[in-house]
């Protein structure tokens, strides 16, 4: 038994449940959207990805709504009033960034060249000066994050945008249970970026850029 499920149930029923409970989180469900499939022993809730998050307060809400119509009553409790006012907040919650236009070219120059501009644009943000996170993608807010340091040098700036492009393009890449972020498919499209001595080009830009930022 789930221990959300089981806090939930009791506050909404004022007894301890009599069927076992799971709670998974999917990929598969856009935003926050859930559901519960049940027999007569097991309630299977399913909740999107984005639900990890969020603080188990309103989760109790969102699982106490699907109980409600699972047990076709209409009880109400606080934390389904804290799920409710979530809800109102969640079109800004998951509304898209604007986009740094430097990044957007960056971004449209890898989609043409390397993947047939298949790709529709994320989020684009530059971070702080980070010398140690170049770039990131987030596939939960569809973010491509790119450290401010890179904004001097457009080839490596676009080098790690590629790479994080590649992190879209191989998300949901699995080998059993691990998920691989740099699988060997990932290198060997790493390797096809038109300047072979990127990787020492970034070498050598980073030791010098950090050399300025210690010093002046
Ligand atoms: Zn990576």
């Amino acid at each position: 038994m789930h221990h959300i499920v089981q806090k939930a149930y009791i506050e909404l029923f004022q007894k301890e449940p009599d069927f076992d409970a799971n709670i998974k989180y999917s990929r598969a469900f856009k935003g926050f959207n859930a559901n519960v499939r049940y027999t007569r022993e097991v309630m299977h809730f399913r909740l999107s990805y984005q639900w990890k998050e969020i603080s188990d307060d309103i989760k109790i809400g969102l699982i106490q709504s699907l109980l409600n119509k699972v047990f076709r009553s209409d009880k109400k409790t606080m934390n389904q009033e804290l799920y409710e006012i979530f809800l109102k907040k969640v079109p800004t919650f998951s509304k898209k960034l604007e986009s740094d236009p430097i990044l957007e070219d960056s971004f449209n120059r890898m989609n043409e060249l390397y993947f047939q501009g298949i790709f529709l644009k994320p989020n684009l943000v530059f971070g702080g000066n980070n010398f140690r996170t170049l770039g990131t993608y987030n596939y939960n807010d569809d973010t491509i994050m790119i450290s401010s340091v890179l904004r001097k040098d457009q080839n490596l700036m676009d080098y790690v945008m590629y790479h994080e492009m590649l992190h879209m393009k191989f998300r949901y890449k699995k080998t059993g249970k691990r998920v691989v972020h740099h699988s060997k498919e990932f290198r060997e499209w790493e390797s096809r970026y038109h300047d072979k001595d990127v990787e020492s080009k970034l070498k050598q830009f980073l030791r010098k850029e950090r050399f300025l930022d210690i010093w002046f």
